[in-house]
């Protein structure tokens, strides 16, 4: 170490002193031990000397004059700087008023008279340690943002020590003007009472949380033992945490775009309504809500208007949540308990407690449908949206609360699958299995190996004349044990996971097949369509095997037709655009499945080399009913006149419906009012019947093979 840093670590001790003889042996003696030295002889100069240097001590031994030590020691202890610096005043040893003044003066300690040289050296010392203690722990209060105070058993506050813009002995009055936290109030909470008796009582340290309403602050408080009768209140501001730890809990449990609760919160709750419902021998039910064709809005108009849809979809089961009667009832203890939620995509789930009765579930799940019956607006599009909701009732359905959502969820496929925008009860679906994606995809694999899927036709006639002007390709898997599975409940996943490529391979093979077997038999040729799914547009590959098809079974490419949805036309469109060129340059008919479901666009329609538009069954099936849908039926009638196309409105049933689309100049017509879906057997026959050859019975239909 170096001679400098020696010097200036060396403490410097102030001597004032009006006795030379003794100024000058307390400095030698000082000297020896390592201390630097500078002396005054009076106190007025003592204090001036110490406003210049700065002493690390003082030691005022000054009797006489009018400014003595007394003086000097409230002078340096009034300086900001002075506060902590040992200050030695000497006296008499039997001078008591001299001492009681002394320590008045807040001076550090007291010297008596005569010096004891050799012992002052280490009482200096001594001294300094315990002031650097004191500033840097005095400079750790400071420098937490704590507020401390002392504060009796009443909780009225007896001291401050620190706060963030306080120095230590400027305690409360500084707080309460400086700092926003204006003022703590133990006295009137009693909560903090509570806590400051128990850190009394017991010793150990309490903490307590509370909001200053008015200022929206979150404190946390210890309350830690000091003395027998006041404890330290440690304050602190955790507004900023509580914040946090909200945002982290909103993010955790709650649906960021619906502001729903998520499947988390919901998972929780249901168990809490399980133990509740067991307790009081209530019943309760779970409805697993999943909107129809959901993901073919999505992808037609991407994600920012399926966005905006499920939130008007969330905005309208709050209410109906809200309103309806039977869910008064579903809280019964407070709002831990969660009636609708969003488990993800189109899913959302709903609990009615304390219901007594199917029928009373039933009520409210029409409720529910009619809730979203009215046509959805979403950046100036109209949506229809239908709900299949799967219902599970506690106890009868399931113990868990993960069966519960189980059971339901695969009732609302077995809803989904007998016609959509209806709802099913788990006990009725008890009998066909159910069926889950992951062993869905599995199935799917075998089916396609095992030869499980068969094709049905449904016709297409003429809307005035009912003559036959074509048929639709529509797939059907038959499972072995599940029986029929429909066509929306493993399509979807044929198409996320690919296998939707080899199975659209398959019925492009077969369909084809048929429309052979049919123009060779005396019954004459049926244009016959087939549905294309996007997944297929995307993948490459789809112009060789339609071609192939063709070509494989020998048919004019003019028999066949392709159905495709607007999504299609909205994926990568030049490319898009240049395929069905192709296709239709082959000679193969195109048509758009499911219109007025998806984007709908003119433009597009103007653009691609389509020849016919299909009116998707949700505008027909309340066309009577439903002013709207019957607006936008007449328009896509007229639009596609003007366009030169032809249009195939789908699921017509009633009579109604019909004339309604005769009205309108709707050319076809495909639905139950004609005829179901039928196996090629079936379909023959109808042929043969409407051909008038009936009584060429011994034609027997012919299956392919
Ligand atoms: P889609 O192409 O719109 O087919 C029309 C659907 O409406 C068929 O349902 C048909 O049975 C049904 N339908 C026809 N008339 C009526 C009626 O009057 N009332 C009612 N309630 N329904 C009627 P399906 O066979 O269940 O097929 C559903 C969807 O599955 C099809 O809708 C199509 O998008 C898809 N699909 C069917 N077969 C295939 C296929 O081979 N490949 C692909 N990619 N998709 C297919
Ligand atoms: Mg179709
Ligand atoms: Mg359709």
């Amino acid at each position: 170490m170096g001679e400098n840093t020696q010097v200036i670590r060396k403490p410097l001790v102030l001597v004032a002193s009006d006795d030379t003889g003794q100024r000058q042996l307390i400095c030698g003696v000082l000297d020896q031990f390592g201390f630097r030295t500078m002396t005054a002889d009076d106190g007025k100069s003592a204090f001036l000397l110490f406003r210049k240097h700065q002493p690390d001590a003082v030691i005022l031994d000054v009797q006489q004059g009018e400014s003595d030590g007394f003086a000097a020691c409230e002078a340096i202890r009034n300086q900001d700087t002075g506060r902590e610096t040992p200050i030695f005043i000497v006296t008499e040893r039997d001078d008591e008023d001299s001492i009681e003044r002394a320590y008045r003066l807040a001076a550090t300690d007291i010297v008596f008279r005569p010096v004891s040289l050799p012992v002052l050296p280490h009482r200096i010392r001594y001294a300094l340690r315990n002031a650097r203690s004191l500033s840097d722990l005095a400079g750790l209060v400071r420098a937490i943002p704590d507020l401390i105070f002392v504060v009796n058993e009443q909780g009225e506050v007896q001291d401050g020590l620190s706060g963030p813009d306080a120095t230590h002995t400027l305690q409360l009055k500084a707080l309460t003007t400086a700092s926003q936290i204006h003022f703590y109030p133990c006295e009137n909470d009693d909560g903090a009472l509570e806590c400051i008796k128990r850190a009394l009582q017991t010793g150990k340290p309490q903490v307590y949380e509370h909001v200053l309403d008015s200022l929206g602050i979150h404190l946390e408080t210890r309350f830690v033992t000091r003395d027998k009768n006041t404890v330290l209140a440690i304050v602190r501001d955790i507004t900023e945490r509580k914040s946090a730890e909200a945002k982290i809990f909103n993010l955790a449990y709650y649906d960021e775009l619906t502001e729903l609760p998520n499947r988390e919160l919901f998972g929780q709750s249901l168990e809490r309504t399980i133990a509740l419902a067991k307790q009081e021998q209530q019943k309760f039910a779970v409805l697993f809500v999943d909107l129809d064709r959901f993901k073919r809005i999505n992808d037609t108009l991407g994600h920012t208007i399926g966005d905006e849809l499920l939130k008007d979809v969330a905005a309208r089961l709050s209410r109906c949540t809200r309103s309806t009667d039977s869910f008064a009832q579903v809280d019964p203890t407070a709002s831990g308990h969660i009636k609708l939620a969003r488990l993800g995509g189109d899913e959302f789930v709903i609990k009615l407690y304390g219901v007594d009765s199917e029928e009373s579930v039933s009520l409210v799940a029409t409720r529910i449908i009619d809730a979203l019956t009215p046509p959805f607006t979403c950046a100036g599009h109209q949506f229809v949206v239908t709900p299949s909701i799967g219902i599970a009732l506690y106890p009868q359905d399931g113990q868990t609360g993960e069966e519960l959502l189980m059971n339901a969820d695969s009732a609302m496929y077995r809803a989904k699958s007998v016609g959509r925008n209806n709802f099913k009860f788990y006990s009725e679906t008890m009998r066909t299995k159910s069926l889950h994606r992951l062993d869905l995809e599995n199935l799917i694999r075998t089916a396609i190996q095992e030869q499980q899927f068969e094709l049905h036709y449904q016709p297409k006639v003429d809307a005035e004349t009912f003559r036959l002007v074509g048929a639709e390709a529509l797939l059907r898997w038959n499972h072995p044990e599940r029986g029929a599975i429909a066509p929306d409940d493993f399509i979807p996943i044929a198409e996320e996971t690919g296998l939707i490529i080899p199975l659209g391979q398959w019925v492009l093979v077969e369909a084809c097949k048929q429309v052979k077997v049919w123009s060779t038999s005396p019954v004459g040729a049926v244009p016959v369509s087939v549905n294309i799914s996007s997944r297929q547009f995307r993948e490459n590959g789809l112009i060789r095997d339609v071609l192939d098809a063709v070509s494989l079974a020998g048919i004019q490419a003019s028999q066949l037709e392709l159905e495709i949805t607007e999504s299609v036309m909205l994926q990568d469109v030049e490319k898009t655009l240049l395929e069905l060129k192709v296709l239709k340059e082959a000679g193969v008919s195109l048509s758009i499945d499911d219109f007025g479901t998806g984007y709908s666009s003119l433009s597009y329609l103007k653009r691609f080399p389509i020849d016919t538009i299909k009116i998707d069954r949700s505008f027909v099936q309340d066309l009577h009913l439903d002013t709207d849908d019957a607006a936008i039926c007449a328009a896509i009638l007229a639009m596609s006149r003007q366009l030169g196309l032809n249009v195939v409105a789908e699921g017509v049933e009633t009579r109604e419906q019909l004339e309604f689309l005769r009205k309108h100049k709707c050319n076809h017509i495909q639905g139950h009012i004609c005829s179901k879906p039928l196996t090629p057997e079936a379909f023959f026959a109808l042929l043969v019947r409407i051909s008038g050859r009936a009584a060429n019975s011994d034609h027997r239909a012919e299956k392919t093979a």
